[in-house]
């Protein structure tokens, strides 16, 4: 069974909401959209990984995005799967071209028909990620059980080429869709030699009850201010910051679109890039509206909490 699943991750979440919000001009444009294009890659790939690694739900414990503190230092795996006598570590690269492992010099490196690149060794990062969760799960009391990592080439078409030991990397790398039957045959294995079997479920609610969510400080992390954000409602369909309200509904001056609902992202983009409250007259700023009344009945009518200790709202907790 599936006990934890994917979603965009929030550093993405929060590099997509404030390209929008940007002046045109703004001399931190290219590197959010540059970070955005590489995150979006990696997500799409971890996407495509999982396609595969969900076939195996029926038969083991998958839990997807996992990050956890471990001696003071966070760890993050992209699929763990806990199959009856192991765990499984799968990480995803989402690469196009041709990759090369060089197993003496333990470096990879890419080439996309034009330029090559360096990157780290994704064996070497597997192996930290077992090491880490092999010493994570003795802190929590679950001791004994086998890892193994995976680094899964999530682009079928990309080309896998070895320098060194070929069966090295075979053992451990493949793509996506080669990782489930990879799992089954060394737990088979595993099983043959007698193990007991793992409290699959168990040890999966642990990791799960300890799960964190992976974030980053964008305002530190790119030296911007939040009031580089600009305010102001999004038209869902040219993109255009700036509707107008117009009775209760929102227009577009430039394509002319009509919405009753485009101010829900807005508050969504607010909560992610400003705060996690909002009182009414910060959102008639955010909204540009200076109606009191209008706001206090559009913060009523978006499934949003009124917390009267702070006269603010908030998003109900999950
Ligand atoms: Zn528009």
């Amino acid at each position: 069974m599936i006990l934890r699943h994917r979603s965009k991750p929030l550093p993405l979440q929060l590099i997509d909401a404030a390209i929008p919000r940007l002046p045109q001009h703004s001399k931190f444009l290219t590197e959010l959209k540059k970070d955005a294009k590489i995150r979006q890659q990696g997500y799409n790939g971890e996407i495509k990984v999982d396609y595969f690694i969900d076939s195996l739900a029926p038969k083991y414990t998958i839990l997807h995005d996992v990050y956890l503190r471990e001696n003071g230092r966070n760890f993050q795996i992209d699929s763990l799967v806990i199959a009856d006598h192991s765990i499984f570590i799968v990480d995803s690269k989402n690469y196009t071209g041709s990759i090369t492992f060089n197993t003496i010099l333990k470096q990879l490196t890419r080439n996309d028909g034009k330029v090559e690149s360096g990157y780290e060794y994704p064996i070497t990062q597997v192996e930290n990620q077992s090491f880490h969760m092999q010493n994570w799960l003795v802190q929590h009391k679950v001791t004994g059980i086998p890892i193994y990592g995976y680094v899964a080439i999530a682009d079928p078409s990309t080309i896998i080429k070895v320098e060194g030991n070929e069966q090295e990397i075979a053992e451990v790398v493949g793509h996506g869709a080669t990782i489930p039957k990879m799992i089954m045959d060394k737990d088979g294995a595993m099983g043959r030699t007698g193990k007991e079997k793992l409290q699959a479920y168990q040890i999966g609610k642990i990791i799960l009850r300890e799960c964190r969510e992976f974030n980053i400080n964008m305002f530190k992390h790119y030296g911007m201010r939040p009031t580089d954000i600009l305010p102001g409602v999004i038209c869902p369909e040219c993109k255009l910051l700036g509707m107008s309200r117009v009775h209760s509904s929102w227009e577009c001056k430039r394509c002319g679109c009509h919405s009753r609902t485009a101010h829900l992202n807005a508050l969504s983009d607010y909560f992610l890039l400003v705060n996690d409250l909002i009182s009414n007259s910060e959102c008639m700023r955010f909204l540009g509206l200076n109606s009191r009344h209008a706001v206090s009945r559009i913060l009523k009518n978006s499934n949003l909490i009124y917390y009267p200790h702070v006269r603010k709202w908030g998003k109900p907790e999950n």
